[in-house]
């Protein structure tokens, strides 16, 4: 079977580890191929290396390097580097870089500047962690450089800033006024994305930030059409639990689009292809849509087994409807 995922940086990734995990314990689906088109618009320049932060989370954690606590970066990390860029007044500071860490965006940036494309470096970097033997398959969901840049209004006026200035540096804490996904009108779908999407059985939308991850693929020329036209079941979990995003500022997001912050505003953002939806046991009653089936289960990943059983059960949503 073929499952293909769209997804964001800790809450995808998380989620994408639980279902590797689950399949594993699943002689049924014991071919099943993972295919993952993660979202590029958080990508960053840093002393002249191009960072990937939210490949890097799938990466790492499929490829369990990742540090737990954090969900991101990777485990058993130093930041002697970063110590000697600030020694050197170097800028900026608020982005947090460890020294293995470093040596992927070192490699990738070499290899960037040799002529490869992000699809190839991203296979390259999956193979070092050993995706490729788990069936799993991380694309970026365009070789096109694209940031997703955020208009803010404050003390120093009205002005767009860099997706991550905005989300680490601000902490999201000045209103964004909107999103505006740079170079996405040059962009087209990295090689691979839209036969993913066509040619899968089962389609997921792990709990990834609906607006700045999974809204930025959904803007790839070509992702959203394939998804309307797809034959396989496309089944989300919803990032919101009781009208509050589990981790980071989906909330801040999802206000700047005039979106409601809960589990049936952010199904609203999918409506016109989403089939399941996977919402709290407690939200349950209040989500009706017009389209996807609703089933409450517990949504909360509190550990690799949580996260597991979540994954299992939108695969399982996904497999019922297949069949019915
Ligand atoms: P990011 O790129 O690192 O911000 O990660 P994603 O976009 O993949 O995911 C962020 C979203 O994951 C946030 O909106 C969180 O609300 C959601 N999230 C994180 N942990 C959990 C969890 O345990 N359960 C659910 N349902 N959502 C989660
Ligand atoms: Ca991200």
């Amino acid at each position: 079977m073929r499952i293909t995922a769209l997804a964001g940086g800790v809450g995808g990734a998380r989620f994408l580890r639980g279902l590797r995990d689950h399949l594993d314990t699943r002689d049924d689906l014991a071919d099943t191929s993972l295919t993952v088109i993660g979202n590029t618009g958080d990508d960053i320049t840093l002393f002249g290396l191009r960072v990937c932060p939210d490949l890097d989370t799938l990466v790492y954690t499929l490829g369990d390097g990742v540090h737990e606590g954090q969900g991101w970066g990777r485990a058993d990390e130093s930041h002697r580097v970063q110590g000697e860029l600030a020694a050197y007044g170097a800028q900026p500071q608020w982005f947090a870089l460890g020294d293995l860490d470093f040596g992927t965006h070192i490699i990738r940036s070499q290899w960037l500047g040799l002529g490869l494309k992000l699809s190839d470096v991203t296979e390259r970097l999956a193979q070092r962690w050993g995706l490729p033997d788990r069936g799993v398959t991380v694309l970026p969901m365009t070789d096109d450089p694209v940031e997703t840049h955020v208009v803010i209004e404050d003390a120093e006026g009205q002005r767009a800033v860099h997706f991550q200035e905005w989300w680490v540096r601000m902490q999201a804490a000045v209103p964004a006024q909107r999103f505006i996904a740079v170079g996405m009108d040059q962009a087209t779908a990295a090689p691979g994305v839209l036969d993913a999407i066509r040619q899968a059985d089962v389609i997921l939308l792990p709990p990834s930030n609906p607006v700045v991850s999974i809204g930025i693929i959904l803007g790839v020329p070509g992702v959203r059409d394939a998804l309307r036209g797809s034959h396989a079941p496309v089944v989300g979990v919803s990032p919101i639990i009781g009208g509050m995003p589990v981790r980071g500022h989906a909330d801040a997001c999802l206000d700047a689009i005039g979106v409601e912050s809960t589990a049936a505003g952010v199904a609203s953002l999918y409506e016109d292809f989403l089939d399941g939806w996977l919402v709290s046991e407690d939200d349950e009653r209040g989500v009706r849509l017009s389209r996807a089936q609703v089933r409450g289960r517990p949504l909360l990943m509190s550990d690799r087994g949580a996260a597991a059983d979540l994954a299992g059960a939108a695969l399982d949503l996904a497999l019922e409807l297949r069949n019915s």
